[in-house]
């Protein structure tokens, strides 16, 4: 059966799309998501994975992922609270508790899930959710589900933020209210400014919420951006995504035994949606032990940050303010951005152009994520292939 309303309302927004070159397409891997990838028979130096740390394809979480399998099965069968619980997932609850510094911990099927999962598990009508403007979309989601009133603040603007609370607070109209901030900005890779947060929160009564899809292993020893900043015991949600540095997939939300409880009874992923793979979380606890034993890989993911982004600055790229491994190379004009992305990719290097809607205006960017397992060699191969791109498009001098 066909639906002409249906068929015309996508025939217009496809085309729209596809003429405002916002029209994404996608493209299949040959090979694992290494620093080196393969597609259309092809190398490239992948530099757009989040696969920060190479845990991915380490072979010490596929063995473990592999013996689960063999000793589980494939699949969990069933929702955590019917019978999907399997002693892997609570043993990889109370590592990410202790690796978090929390009383407890819950983890959900992916991090975009927590957002949906946390948020509306606790804000309803008559609450008030403050939000940072470049949250990511699973917490503008998150938020979404709930009827409490979003009220959004400039991008870690600690005035508006200061501002925003206090007129909430005061005006005596919500009950609760709560503050959410990416640990770190996905587009841009600066860190959240949390000990002003923090400050904020303790002074007009609000609950903590970070998203650390992109702290989680990369800053704190790994432990992320609250342990970075010595703030563990002052934000109440700290969330993250296993399927980044940790390498695998899942999400979790770490805090107090309560806010846990909470969650398990009341969070509806949790509730309705079929728990993760034991293959899945084995893997995430061999990845947690190995963050836990050893800074080796973030020590090489670090050292590979500095080496592309002082090489990129040498060249004369700007890459904005970011402070983590996150590289953007501002380009500004969207049809250039995308140019120099596919002129990379000819050079092969994968980086992926990011312009609006996802990002502001005028502020296209190629974003580049280094991670632990390039080698000097991939990353002077991408910087070369910038230096000659960049003057190609008369960026650089
Ligand atoms: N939050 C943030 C800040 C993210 O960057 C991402 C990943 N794009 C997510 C949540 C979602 O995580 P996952 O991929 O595990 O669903």
């Amino acid at each position: 059966m066909v639906s002409k309303t249906l068929s015309a309302f996508l025939q217009t927004h496809l085309t729209e799309l596809k003429d405002r070159g916002l029209y994404n397409t996608i493209d299949p891997l040959e090979s694992s998501n290494g620093p080196v990838i393969r597609m259309k028979g092809r190398e490239f130096v992948n530099l757009s994975s989040n696969n920060y740390l190479g845990l991915a394809t380490d072979r010490r979480l596929v063995d473990a992922a592999v013996q689960a399998t063999i000793r589980f099965g494939v699949g969990s069968g069933s929702v955590r609270t019917i019978n999907g619980t399997l002693a892997l997932h609570v043993e990889l609850e109370e590592k990410l508790a202790a690796f978090k510094g929390t009383e407890a911990a819950v983890s959900f099927q992916s991090g975009f899930n927590c957002n949906m999962a946390a948020i509306s598990a606790v804000m309803d009508a008559g609450d008030a959710i403050l939000s940072d403007e470049l949250n990511h979309a699973s917490i503008i989601d998150g938020c979404r589900l709930t009827k409490a009133k979003v009220i959004r603040y400039s991008h870690s603007d600690m005035d508006d933020l200061r501002a925003k609370a206090k007129e909430a607070r005061e005006s005596g109209t919500f009950e609760k209210i709560m503050v959410i901030t990416d640990g770190v900005f996905s587009m841009d890779g600066d860190m959240a400014k949390l000990p002003e947060i923090v400050d904020i929160s303790e002074a007009y009564d609000l609950i903590t919420y970070v998203d650390d899809a992109h702290g989680t292993g990369v800053l704190g020893g790994g432990a992320g951006t609250v342990k970075h900043f010595g703030l563990s015991d002052r934000i109440i949600f700290q969330i993250g995504t296993l399927s980044k540095a940790v390498g695998a997939a899942g999400g979790y939300v770490a805090g107090t035994q309560q806010v846990i409880d909470w969650l398990k009874a009341r969070s509806r992923p949790f509730l309705f949606s079929t728990a993760v793979p034991p293959g899945t979380v084995a893997a995430c606890i061999t990845a947690i032990d190995i963050l836990q034993g050893s800074k080796e890989l973030q020590d090489r993911l670090w050292e590979n940050t500095a080496y592309l982004q002082k090489g990129l600055k040498a060249l004369g790229f700007s890459i904005g303010r970011t402070a983590t491994p996150i590289t953007p190379c501002i380009i500004g004009d969207e049809e250039k951005t995308q140019r120099f992305s596919s002129r990379l990719y000819e050079e092969g290097v994968y980086a992926k152009a990011i312009v609006f809607p996802t990002v502001p205006k005028g502020t296209g960017r190629v974003r580049n994520m280094p991670t632990a397992e390039h080698s000097t060699e991939m990353l002077d191969h991408a910087l070369t292939a910038y230096e000659k791109v960049g003057r190609e498009l008369g960026l650089i001098r």
